[in-house]
């Protein structure tokens, strides 16, 4: 998110922004400010809550700020690719942000590299492996222009998802990819302005909603006020899965509320998918509001047959298959006394790899469920995200080569049913024209490199044009740049 209010203290909105955020990312933390002379950023490993306390808030002064939660898709899960990322320009400073992921890293290293030489500088030299390292590269690098002039120049140049919020010393920044992949949203402060991922974060700041930032659009906000450009034509193609899970339910979309998408989505898998039951329960959190809507529209009871570890944070977030594992343990605990003896529509947003079902499923017959049900609110998910989300490889995900009634089978469930893609869509209140739908079908809006061209540990190639990374850490105390960034590992 990003924050401009003279007068106020902009690292704590922030703060607080970040928490309505949390959910997106839960690897890192940072938040930049700018007095407009200095910019300071600081950043760690971990939940907003643990990163920042009031010292480091109280450290960061200014009227601008740039937040950021990660959720790593395009280098590992380090504190060197934590965000926000700076970059020494000709003039100053920039600090960056960054959701979504990129599908041409490999060409932007390349343009990198025939830009300002192969050698690493800035981030990528402090070890960064990120796509947002090279958008901030190329941000920073060119002398000749401003930072605004070179990011019309830049923003072109990239495909994939990107929404970022940027700022030099003055001014701050936002800019979303042509097709709207990732939600962005421009809120307004009795003295300021907020750009945030999703509506809650402008809520819990008291700002007002005032519209989308447009895919294929830049906005630049400072003391002469806000500036809009469009750097590309909109083609959109908004990610449904966001209506599915990956949003809040109180964030709006597009006009579309997530909570009364995920409800009527449950409504149409009470059509789609009817079972005699005697209780439909929800996993919570993500699958209440489809549980609703599915007892609501099938008349059978609500009610709540799993407790969830509230801090424990989503399963398919975590960067790996052991956290993975014991996530799944952590997470959900049965309430035996409401299942005993029923029969159970359990309500699941999504099946990835199967493993939290499997297990769930276990544990509800363990408590004495006399029959389990699985219905889930969206189609089958048989295909990769490159634009945002590590689902996982084409080959671990479950839908990938098993017709349904064998995924249910793998699953030990009595019944599985699925949402047709049409209902989700429906839910969306979308055209399905303008929603990214690839997960489910297959077909990328964003057209896709070759498959050498892509992946998570691309940037850690040791044959890459711009070479080796580096430790990281190493280099920052050797003093390459960062020399007034407040930084702590
Ligand atoms: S592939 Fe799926 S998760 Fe990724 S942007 Fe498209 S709809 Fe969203």
């Amino acid at each position: 998110m990003g924050i401009w209010a003279p007068g106020e203290e902009v690292a704590k909105l922030a703060y607080f922004g970040l928490y309505a955020l949390q959910h997106r990312g839960q690897e890192s933390a940072g938040i930049a400010t700018s007095n407009g002379e200095q910019l300071l950023v600081y950043k760690d490993m971990g939940l907003v809550s643990q990163v920042f306390d009031e010292t480091a808030l109280n450290a960061l002064q200014g009227h601008i700020a740039v937040g950021h939660t990660r959720y790593s898709t395009t280098g590992g899960s380090t504190w060197e690719n934590a965000q926000p990322t700076l970059g020494a320009t000709a003039g100053g400073t920039v600090a960056l942000g960054h959701n979504g992921n990129l599908t041409n890293s490999a060409e932007l290293v390349d343009l990198v590299a025939e830009r300002y030489g192969s050698q690493r500088r800035g981030e990528l030299a402090r070890g960064n492996t990120t796509d947002t390292a090279l958008i901030t590269a190329l941000l920073a690098g060119d002398p000749d222009h401003t930072l605004e002039a070179t990011a019309l120049e830049v923003l072109p140049r990239l495909k994939g998802a990107f929404c970022l919020v940027f700022m030099d010393e003055h001014t701050l920044y936002a800019a979303r990819d042509p097709q709207g992949v990732r939600p962005l949203v421009l809120g307004r402060l009795e003295r300021g302005w907020v750009v945030a991922s999703e509506t809650p974060a402008l809520d819990i700041v008291g700002a007002s909603f005032v519209r989308e930032i447009e895919p294929g659009e830049l906005v630049a906000i400072d003391a002469d006020g806000l500036r809009s450009t469009r750097f590309a034509e909109i083609k959109r193609a908004g990610c449904a899965f966001e209506y599915v899970y990956l949003a809040r339910p109180d964030t709006s979309i597009a006009g579309r509320s997530v909570h009364a998408a995920r409800v009527a989505m449950g409504r149409r898998l009470a059509q789609e998918h009817p079972v005699e039951a005697d209780l439909v329960i929800p996993v919570p959190e993500s699958g209440t509001p489809a549980a609703v809507g599915y007892a609501a529209e099938s008349g059978i009871r609500f009610g709540q047959g799993l407790t969830k570890n509230a801090y424990v944070g989503r399963t398919f977030i975590q960067p790996s298959q052991t956290l993975r594992q014991l996530g799944i343990r952590l997470k959900l605990n049965p309430l035996k006394d409401v299942i005993r003896g029923q029969r159970l529509v359990v309500v699941d947003d999504s099946i990835v790899r199967g493993n939290t079902q499997r297990a769930l499923v276990r544990m509800l017959r363990e408590a004495g469920a006399a029959e389990v049900h699985i219905r889930i609110s969206s189609p089958p998910v048989k295909w990769p995200c490159f634009y945002g989300i590590d689902f996982a490889s084409r080959a671990e995900l479950i839908a990938n080569g098993l017709a349904v009634e064998e995924i249910g089978a793998s699953l030990g469930a009595d019944s599985l049913g699925y949402i047709s893609p049409e209902g989700m869509i429906a839910a969306t209140e979308q055209p399905a024209t303008q929603l990214c739908t690839a997960c489910f079908s297959g077909k990328y809006p964003i057209e896709l490199p070759p498959a050498d061209r892509l992946g998570k540990h691309l940037l850690e190639q040791n044959e890459l044009p711009l070479g080796a990374p580096e430790d990281g850490l190493a280099t920052l105390l050797h003093g390459a740049g960062g020399a007034t960034a407040l930084d702590h590992p």
